[in-house]
């Protein structure tokens, strides 16, 4: 990967909300973490709730915002480490989403997380970027800055509306600035297999997408919206439970596919 020295560095994208990119990004993080792969969690969310799914919101001083606005501040001094062996969490804070409206006006303004993440290259085997509900400048700045992209899509009626949109943008990012950028794969969230319109959604996802499609299939599952209240990841809240289960797949499949 050129992006980052030799890790990877895996954005989880959408611009739709809601469709489960937090939770994959929170959960995948943990599982290579937990196969001993030292991984860093980036939080690029203004709304910040990867971060709060590790951290305390008061123990959070710096925060990934002041690493990409100020010259001196540098990725190391925004690293927290989180619940989970091996995981460290930069998180975000609400100020982030001035800084769309901050680095527009820069001539380095998409490049600035890529920069930044050149410091600690070396020290992680992975880093994890939540990406906001946008496909403004900050998941550009993510884009930029990775080797790899997962697209949440969650099992719903017009579950792929806007991925042509976010298609385009992978396309024109590698194209103009990051030839590297990889589409990893396309992960289905919270499906509910009882139903005919989630069983259709997995059909459609895999006309579209093909082999991109991973294997492992999200379920809708409780716990996995819980564990964030107990700064866990799923697979200490709830070990035995499907989320854990399916996010520890997912951890395999991505590390086969990198
Ligand atoms: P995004 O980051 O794309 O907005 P989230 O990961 O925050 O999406 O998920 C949206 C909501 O759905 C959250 O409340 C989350 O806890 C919940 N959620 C995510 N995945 C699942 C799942 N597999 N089963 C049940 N709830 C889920
Ligand atoms: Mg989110």
């Amino acid at each position: 990967m050129k992006a980052a020295g030799r890790g990877h560095v895996i954005s989880v994208t959408n611009q739709k909300g809601g469709v489960g990119k937090t939770t994959t990004a929170v959960n995948l993080a943990a599982a290579l973490a937990m196969r001993g792969h030292r991984t860093l969690l980036i939080d690029l969310d203004p709304q910040g709730h990867s971060s709060i799914s590790f951290l305390e919101a008061a123990e959070i001083d710096g925060s990934i915002y002041d690493a990409l606005i100020e010259a001196q501040i540098g990725i190391k001094d925004v690293i927290y480490g989180a619940s989970v062996d091996n995981l460290d969490v930069a998180p975000a804070r609400i100020g982030l989403a001035k800084l769309e409206i901050k680095l527009s006006g820069e001539f380095d303004g998409h490049y600035r997380l890529r920069d930044k993440l050149a410091a600690v290259a070396e020290d992680y085997r992975f880093m994890v970027i939540d990406t906001p509900p946008t496909l403004g400048l900050l998941t550009i700045n993510a884009l930029v800055a990775s080797s790899h992209v997962i697209v949440p899509i969650q099992s719903s009626y017009l579950a792929l509306e806007g991925t042509d949109d976010l298609l385009d943008t992978i396309q024109r990012v590698r194209q103009r600035v990051n030839p590297d950028l990889d589409l990893l794969g396309v992960l289905v969230t919270m499906l509910d297999r009882r139903t005919v319109l989630g069983r259709d959604v997995v059909q459609q996802v895999r006309d579209v997408f093909g082999d991109k499609v991973f294997d492992t299939i999200v379920t809708r599952n409780v716990r996995l919206e819980e564990s964030p209240a107990y700064k866990e990841a799923i697979f200490t809240h709830a070990p035995k439970s499907t989320g854990a289960e399916q996010y520890a797949k997912l951890g395999e499949e991505v590390l086969a596919r990198v």
